[in-house]
């Protein structure tokens, strides 16, 4: 093995949250990464688990991959304007969220409307985020939000520069189905994904998003189908949900009844695949550092679904949908997990268990690149067991 070679070795794993909708539970006591990849899953008597840089401990708790917040409105650093709060994206892995996707810096102070200043802005925010992880979490930013006047030209600028992604739709003053589908449309030409605002307007400034707007517009996400936080109609949810393939965009900051109704009509028409959840937040509502974790729980209780199936909401689907080499434990993946556990004195006779019946696990520990992000998180209810480092 080279000199700098780094390799991971967790053991003592209960079992494995795959993060695949096919097979959620794999498996396998043992996963085995090399320089932030994953490399070997299996048992550890069938494993090479010599020369490791690292070993971990799991003691008999669960690996899942990291969760993904695929709906987040960051601005600079781990610093939010709208709550004028610090560190709330290290608060959220300590919620188990290792990778975030920006729908859109909306919240920045002065906000640039002209096509010049807003694509400044997206190209700064798509680099400041790439050169700094708050904590290790990758925050995926720099999604301009789309303004009257933009033309072709200004798409491939943007994707030219390094711009993967739209901020929602219908939040700035494109506000019609007709050029919203135009410029999704040049935006999907050059790589760039989009997210579209549903339902009614989220603070003073944004407006209504109907059915006919999604569909019209045709952004690669329905972002937040259960509003953020006023929801359509429920007969509109459904037409969205069986009148598109587009990805099913489920957010803490919405509507709790009309999430499950989304949630429900996707399993009614055999498409679960396209259910991914976010938080949107920063938001009014503040910022909410277990919200993936209280969807997973909510869901699967309410929605009375196995909890390994609303973890791969949040993982594999979103993972898929995004286009990450995270989200699922298989070999060439990127090493993002977190560790977990039944948390204490939560009834049920395993965390699964627990979690179907509405109580949120303890997060023991999280890994990003196959490097230890934190220990026993400050914010989850603890965990029953906790996993450690033995070897460093
Ligand atoms: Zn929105």
């Amino acid at each position: 093995m080279a000199e700098s070679t780094e390799k991971l070795v967790i053991k003592n794993i209960a079992q494995i949250l795959s993060g695949k909708l096919e097979e959620p539970l794999i498996d396998g006591n043992c996963v085995i990464a090399i320089d932030g990849k994953i490399t070997d899953i299996g048992y550890e008597k069938d494993l090479d688990t010599e020369q490791a840089t690292t070993v971990i401990d799991a003691n008999d708790t669960w690996l899942s991959p990291g969760l993904i917040d695929s709906h987040v409105h960051p601005v600079i650093g781990d610093y939010t304007p709208r709550q004028q709060q610090i560190n709330w994206i290290d608060s959220c892995l300590h919620g188990g969220v290792t990778t975030m996707i920006s729908a859109g810096e909306v919240h920045a102070p002065g906000r640039p409307k002209d096509i010049v200043g807003l694509k400044a802005m997206a190209i700064a925010s798509q680099r400041w985020y790439e050169n700094f992880r708050p904590s290790g979490v990758k925050m995926l930013a720099g999604a301009p939000v789309l303004e009257e006047g933009m033309e072709e030209h200004d798409f491939k600028e943007l994707a030219d520069a390094g711009v993967k992604l739209l901020g929602e739709v219908g939040l700035g003053s494109v506000k019609t189905g007709e050029t919203a589908a135009q410029m999704v449309k040049w935006a999907r030409k050059y790589g760039i994904q989009s997210t579209i605002h549903t339902g009614g307007p989220s603070i003073p400034g944004s407006g209504l998003i109907d059915k006919d707007i999604v569909l019209e517009a045709d952004a690669d996400i329905i972002g937040h189908i259960n509003g953020g936080h006023t929801a359509l109609p429920d007969d509109q949810i459904i037409c969205l949900c069986e009148s598109c393939s587009r990805g099913i965009e489920i957010v803490h900051n919405g509507n709790e009844r009309a999430g499950l109704l989304a949630m429900r009509t996707a399993f009614e028409i055999k498409q679960a695949e396209r259910v991914i959840l976010g938080t949107d937040s920063p938001a009014g509502s503040g910022v909410q550092p277990l919200g993936i974790l209280r969807m997973i729980a909510m869901l699967s209780s309410l929605g009375d679904i196995p909890p390994e199936i609303a973890f791969c909401f949040a993982t594999g689907n979103t993972a898929r949908m995004r286009e990450l080499d995270s989200g699922i434990i298989e070999v060439g993946k990127s090493a993002d997990f977190i560790i977990i556990d039944r948390a204490q004195h939560a009834p049920g006779k395993d965390m699964l268990e627990s979690i179907h019946q509405g109580n949120l696990p303890g997060v023991g520990m999280t890994i990003i690149d196959g490097v230890v992000r934190s220990h026993r998180s400050r914010n989850t209810p603890p965990a029953t067991r906790l996993p450690s480092v033995v070897e460093a």
